[in-house]
């Protein structure tokens, strides 16, 4: 699907087929073997990847993740990914993305501590801030992080804090990191908003999903003046038309665990949640949510994928033919969070910390710089926001390719 995609907007671009092969083929696809201990004393081998779709433009940034679906092929697809959105938001980055086939629910603290430690050593010949910089993703978090931080450290003989992003703060994390990428989906549909004419300030928004993305967009789009009138998540899902109180339904969640339940709405069915009547309509949890059966019907004025990959090409089609609905591609709207794991890599070179606002401020104006540039070419070129954004970025890996010229 990745390979696809890139050939369509590679034909919109007329890319030389010399440079067309150096964009789609990823430099580096690295497979480890990675033995552990478990906790009953056998010994059991894992199989880990990394992939680094281009150094063309910088070190490779992308997370890492541990399910037992993954495999090289879908780690290849989500670093060519990463490497857009890298390309996109111009930060001087490639895409990478790596993964463990393992399922991290089955397995002890100590056995993913002994796993992480042990993957880093073997991926140390490919890794370093200059080179490759990991960071959480399904599976993994501040902890794994801080894991890879030690091993690779130690390794060293001195603190590598920019060896990877996403660490805890007491090890050179960035403020304002965890909420990044929800506080950006909800900046930039606020945005979108303004620019329809829409006053933001009463509007009223339904959220799919109410984890680290979906809770953040709610909270930072009902700080705006938004009304948050519908959210869900795997439970099940929750309305109230004339918007919910936001601290009582974050009270309840963390005392419970989901958004069901809450006494300050009704609950409705997930299927129909979608499409509700609303200015926004933000899908933050799954892929393919909007599809051929479901992108007729919405109702709202802006899409804003906080979620990877939610809206289907057959969707895509749809909606472009509709032509109501402004569509904020996922690889500008959720980049919030690879934005500020730039910040803090920034940072940890510099040895110099920033304030959550300077962070957030910063966030801001590269995600509204990025739309606007998206915005202008998509005007120029009639096509959708999401063609303009891809081709975007793969033009401005092609370029950079293009200037470094053929080394033999
Ligand atoms: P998360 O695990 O914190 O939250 C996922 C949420 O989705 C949970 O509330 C879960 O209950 C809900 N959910 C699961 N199945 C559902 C269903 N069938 N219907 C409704 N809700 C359902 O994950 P997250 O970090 O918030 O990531 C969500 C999406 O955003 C993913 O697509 C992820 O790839 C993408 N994303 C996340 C980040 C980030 O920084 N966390 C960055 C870029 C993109």
């Amino acid at each position: 699907m990745a390979a696809e995609q890139f050939d369509k907007v590679a034909d919109f671009l007329k890319l030389d087929d010399d440079l067309r092969e150096r964009c789609k083929w990823p430099k580096r696809l690295i497979t480890v073997s990675v033995p552990i201990e478990r906790d009953d004393g056998s010994t059991e081998v894992f199989f880990g990847y990394r992939v680094q779709h281009h150094l063309t433009r910088g070190p490779v940034k992308g997370g890492l993740r541990y399910h037992p679906a993954v495999d090289l092929g879908e780690i290849a697809a989500l670093a060519m990914w990463m490497n857009w959105k890298c390309a996109l938001m111009d930060l001087p980055f490639g895409g990478g993305k790596g993964g463990i086939s393992c399922d991290p629910r089955t397995m002890s603290d100590g056995e993913l501590e002994r796993l992480t430690r042990r993957f880093t050593m073997e991926m140390m010949p490919f890794i370093g801030p200059d080179v490759d910089v990991m960071a959480p993703d399904m599976g993994t978090n501040e902890q794994t992080m801080a894991w890879i931080t030690d091993t690779y450290s130690v390794h060293m003989g001195h603190l590598v804090p920019g060896i990877v992003t996403g660490k805890p703060l007491n090890l050179q994390g960035s403020s304002g990191r965890t909420r990044a990428t929800g506080q950006g989906v909800g900046f930039m549909a606020s945005n979108a908003l303004h620019e329809l004419g829409v006053s933001v300030d009463g509007a009223t928004a339904v959220v799919q999903g109410f984890g680290n993305v979906g809770s953040n967009a709610a909270l930072t789009l009902n700080s705006y003046g938004v009304k948050i009138c519908g959210v869900s998540d795997v439970n099940g899902a929750i309305w109230n038309a004339g918007g919910m109180d936001m601290k009582k339904l974050m009270a309840h969640y963390e005392a419970t665990g989901t958004v069901v339940g809450f006494d300050g709405a009704e609950e409705m069915a997930p299927c129909g949640l979608l499409i509700q009547e609303c200015d926004i309509l933000a899908p933050c949890a799954l892929d393919r949510v909007i599809d051929k059966s479901n992108a007729a019907d919405l109702k709202c004025k802006v899409l804003a994928e906080g979620a990877n990959g939610p809206t289907t090409p057959e969707a895509d089609v749809i909606l472009d033919d509709r032509g109501d609905v402004m569509v904020i591609p996922d690889v500008v709207c959720n980049a919030g969070g690879v934005t500020v794991s730039y910040f803090e890599w920034v940072q940890n070179m510099q040895r110099f910390l920033w304030s959550e606002r300077e962070v957030i401020t910063r966030l801001e104006t590269m995600l509204q710089q990025t739309f606007g540039k998206i915005r202008a070419y998509a005007n120029d070129h009639q096509v959708s926001n999401r063609m303009a954004a891809q081709a975007i970025a793969i033009r401005t890996v092609a370029d950079a390719k293009k200037s470094r010229g053929l080394f033999p």
